[in-house]
């Protein structure tokens, strides 16, 4: 694709400014580990709702008696370039990282809605992104319609999302279901690894392809899902070392 100099895209620059009236400073969000607001994303649940009912409003809005699950999962069309470059850096070992980033591609055989596009994160307070992509994007299914469903998530699913999405998988026969992680969940954590495993290998032992990020795939993420103004995807430093380093885990993982 040819690269647009910067005259003609005024208009929509413009257009993306406005829709990111709101958004927090990147220094703020380094802070306190790239939790992001605003930039035409949607609180799903969770804490914004529950900041209505904040101490200081003197019962002028009452609280809708809805119930709130304990967790906020945030859904939006572009990511802003800090996070992605954040979450999304294939680190060996990270910290700080406490939530996943899962950007979507649905394309469905038929339909209307053909072709889905956005991006959740959780914030591994409850329902993972990988559960929550089903329960908010892609709830419903239709066994008549091929559905090819493509994550670049930050980290690897854990053990229990592995187990549902295996359930969800068996339930929905005709989805196919593509997972290319940046990094893998068991290079972080030590617990559990046994089941993570198990987990990954029994997913890919039911169609499901795994397959870590290569810088290729960051930079078609950073294209596809990342609000990048025309700016290029520069990798960091050890993107590819990396990609080889969690290619080879997960190659041991699923052999
Ligand atoms: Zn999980």
């Amino acid at each position: 694709m040819a690269e647009k100099g910067n005259g003609g895209v005024s208009s929509r620059l413009a257009a993306r400014r406005k829709e990111k009236a709101g958004e927090k400073k990147e220094e703020k969000k380094e802070e306190d580990g790239g939790k992001v607001n605003g930039n035409g994303k949607n609180v799903a649940n969770g804490d914004a709702a529950v900041a209505n009912g904040a101490p200081g409003e003197p019962g002028l809005e009452k609280p809708e008696p809805m119930e709130l699950p304990p967790f906020e999962t945030i859904t939006g069309d572009r990511m802003d370039p800090f996070s992605f470059r954040f979450q999304f850096k294939n680190v060996e070992y990270c910290s700080g990282r406490n939530k996943t980033l899962l950007c979507y591609l649905v394309d469905q055989s038929s339909g209307a809605d053909g072709l889905l596009r956005g991006f959740l994160e959780d914030e591994h307070a409850g329902l993972h992104a990988e559960l929550a992509f089903f329960q908010l994007i892609l709830p419903q299914y239709d066994p008549s319609v091929n559905y090819t469903v493509t994550w670049y998530v930050s980290s690897s699913p854990c053990a229990h999302c592995c187990s549902k999405l295996l359930e969800i998988l068996q339930e929905r026969k005709t989805l196919r279901l593509n997972i290319f992680s940046a990094r893998l969940l068991e290079a972080e954590e030590e617990e559990g690894q046994e089941d993570t495993r198990a987990g990954m290998k029994a997913l890919a032992g039911a169609g499901c392809k795994l397959r870590v990020m290569k810088p290729l795939d960051f930079s078609y993420s950073w294209d596809t899902f990342v609000e990048h103004e025309d700016e290029r995807f520069t990798p960091w430093e050890d993107c590819q070392e990396n990609y080889e380093y969690h290619h080879e885990k997960l190659a041991q993982i699923l052999e």
